[in-house]
């Protein structure tokens, strides 16, 4: 609603008639408490608007997924890249792919996305301060950034208001993986 109120967006109501933020607010008086979900202020009581429309963006901004310890894991699904088990995330770690102490010799950040991959704690013990070659421990599989995944996504495999499917097309829309 922040982007509404900036101007940035409008609301459109179930006819995809456009709304700015006063106008909205209007609306929101003049329709039955029953009909569309609330966020109440101290001020105003604003209908949760089911469509907005960008006007500033030719698409949904994408946000760069932070780097954690929980952002790699989960991009791996919590496999180990050397072994392939699944482990729950206090028995794994963070294997810098080309170890720190080399960093100098290979170019970018080495805790970049594309450096890590995350390892249980008897491989990461046994490949030790080696590249996966001198440790004769091959990848299963390659590092890569982690999308940021749209909510958009849930909505379409969840739930899905009558007013969207005017927009949603399930089988074209494949968001993340
Ligand atoms: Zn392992």
């Amino acid at each position: 609603m922040s982007l509404v109120y900036q101007g940035s967006a409008k609301c459109l109501d179930r006819d995809y008639v456009s709304y700015n933020w006063d106008s909205w607010l209007e609306f929101s008086r003049s329709i039955e408490a029953s009909t569309y979900k609330f966020i109440h202020t101290v001020k105003y009581a604003i209908a949760i608007p089911e469509i907005i429309v960008l006007l500033d963006f030719f698409k949904v901004p994408q946000r760069e997924i932070k780097f954690s310890r929980e952002s790699v894991f989960s991009r791996d699904s919590y496999k180990c890249g050397f072994c392939g088990q699944v482990f729950v995330p206090k028995d794994l770690t963070i294997d810098h792919i080309i170890p720190i102490s080399q960093k100098d010799r290979h170019e970018g950040s080495p805790t970049h996305f594309m450096n890590v991959i995350s390892a249980c704690r008897p491989c990461n013990y046994k490949k030790a301060n080696r590249d996966p070659s001198q440790a004769s421990m091959p990848l299963l599989f390659q590092p890569r950034k982690p999308k940021w995944i749209s909510p958009l996504s849930k909505a379409t495999t969840n739930e899905c208001l009558p007013s969207w499917e005017h927009f949603l097309n399930r089988q074209a829309i494949s968001l993340g993986d």
